[in-house]
């Protein structure tokens, strides 16, 4: 077991790795909303990405603990709306990779599942611990509705938002490979979507 875990797109192309220490300052979300799910969609591949009720499974560190080792001219981005989280997948193979913010300030990027490689035999849990916060459980697909307890919700935003301070205090904000910190902007542009593009997306996510 080596001292990262790799990331890496479905097809190969794009390769990096996280560190394992990343696990230190993590947390675990599973989220119904219906941007995660249009953005799922948008890449065409929701039956892979998105379970049975839609849900993704996000892993929130800090994008300072990523390194891109080939590929990484791949990477792209989009933003839903103007305001929104700019989206990140490789280009090549739609493979999701994950959401940051769109200023490079707050150093959090929550990472989907099928970009992370953990070891043979082990588990993302196993690494990251499990999920404890489900989050917009009302835009799950079917019922019973996913239940989230409101305790380990809570508890959860606030290591999120402790890991998010720290991460600054050690200078994380100015280490993070999906920006250029001589403009302060995304490494490539974010293709952002029109109101109509962005309906059209909500209506066959169909909540
Ligand atoms: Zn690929
Ligand atoms: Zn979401």
């Amino acid at each position: 077991m080596g001292d990262s875990i790799t990331l890496k797109c479905s097809c190969g192309k794009l390769v990096g790795e996280i560190e394992r220490s990343a696990a230190n300052r993590s947390t675990r979300a599973l989220c119904f909303c219906v941007d995660c799910q249009a953005f799922a969609h948008y890449l065409g591949n929701h039956e892979t990405v998105l379970d049975s009720q839609g849900g993704s499974d996000v892993t929130q560190i800090s994008p300072a603990r990523i390194r891109f080792s080939e590929g990484k001219e791949h990477l792209a981005c989009m933003k839903l709306s103007d305001n929104g989280m700019v989206r990140w997948y490789a280009q090549c193979c739609n493979t999701p990779i994950g959401n940051t913010m769109a200023n490079p300030k707050v150093p959090f990027i929550g990472l989907l599942h099928k970009c992370m490689y953990p070891s043979e035999g082990e588990s993302l849990d196993d690494v990251f611990g499990p999920a404890t916060m489900v989050v917009y459980p009302e835009f799950a697909h079917g019922e019973p509705k996913p239940k989230g307890n409101s305790w380990s919700f809570a508890l959860g935003v606030a290591r999120l938002v402790k890991n998010i301070i720290t991460a600054r205090l050690l200078g994380d904000a100015s280490r993070n490979p999906f920006f250029d910190f001589s403009t302060g902007n995304p490494i490539t542009s974010p293709t952002i979507l029109s109101e109509q593009e962005r309906e059209d997306l909500r209506t066959r996510v169909g909540t």
